[in-house]
């Protein structure tokens, strides 16, 4: 477990997940490459290193240099966000987002609940570190919803669907331009899938105002609950 040092800009405490501007993606081509994992022809990278894979799905390739330059509130920084969700980690602060087996906080952006079935690719979050979230966080400015779930399931990935013959995106449904795959899910939409964010489904759901929360005080031991800052919530 990766413990990180807490950064502040301008007196915000910048979440873990945010991207800086030392960590601008740097160009990269697309290629078609055999895949013997997925056994057959499938999207690579030019150069493509193991660090690009991650069970056994391309991902976008971001450099890692946090705390370099200065913060992008309202960004994410991608493969942060997926540490942060396999290792259920809290988004803002980056340490366990609750005891193992305990119950996990999920905040969104929107007003519709969180509820049982619901694929989530923003991480958990701390009940104190949500309500810096919700303060300083855009994307939650005008509307979020907050549940605190029994169980957390990975699922599989959100990303951009190539399309084989032209190594383009195929354009999406969703507004964020992005395509839900799950880990379950034909071979053949796995090899061409350029994966952006990890999505997990969530179970057992009870929603939460984060007014109604105990103080961090009162909650010592207790609940801990985790922020979903810039994610999306896929209905
Ligand atoms: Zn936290």
């Amino acid at each position: 477990m990766t413990l990180r040092e807490q950064r502040y800009q301008n007196g915000m405490r910048v979440p873990a997940i945010a991207p800086w501007t030392g960590e601008a993606p740097l160009p990269v081509r697309v290629t078609r490459r055999w895949l013997a994992g997925l056994g057959g022809e499938g999207l690579g990278y030019e150069g493509e290193l193991p660090t690009d894979r991650h069970r056994g799905l391309l991902w976008e390739r971001v450099p890692e240099a946090d705390g370099e330059g200065r913060a992008q509130i309202g960004l994410v920084h991608g493969p942060r966000r997926r540490r942060a969700m396999n290792h259920r980690l809290c988004q803002v602060c980056f340490t366990p987002a609750a005891a193992a087996g305990e119950p996990l906080m999920f905040l969104v952006a929107g007003s519709r609940p969180i509820t049982t079935g619901d694929r989530l690719t923003s991480p958990p979050i701390h009940a104190e570190c949500a309500e810096d979230a919700v303060r300083d966080c855009p994307d939650l400015a005008d509307a979020y919803s907050a549940a605190v779930v029994d169980r957390a399931s990975s699922w599989g990935v959100a990303g951009l669907a190539y399309q084989q013959a032209t190594l383009k995106p195929l354009p999406s449904r969703h507004k964020t331009g992005l395509t839900l795959v799950s880990y379950d899910a034909s071979v053949v939409e796995l090899r061409w899938i350029l994966a952006v964010r990890e999505a997990v489904t969530v179970h057992g759901c009870t929603p939460v105002r984060l007014d109604d929360l105990p103080a961090e005080s009162e909650a010592a031991g207790a609940l801990r609950l985790t922020p979903g800052t810039g994610g999306a919530q896929w209905p």
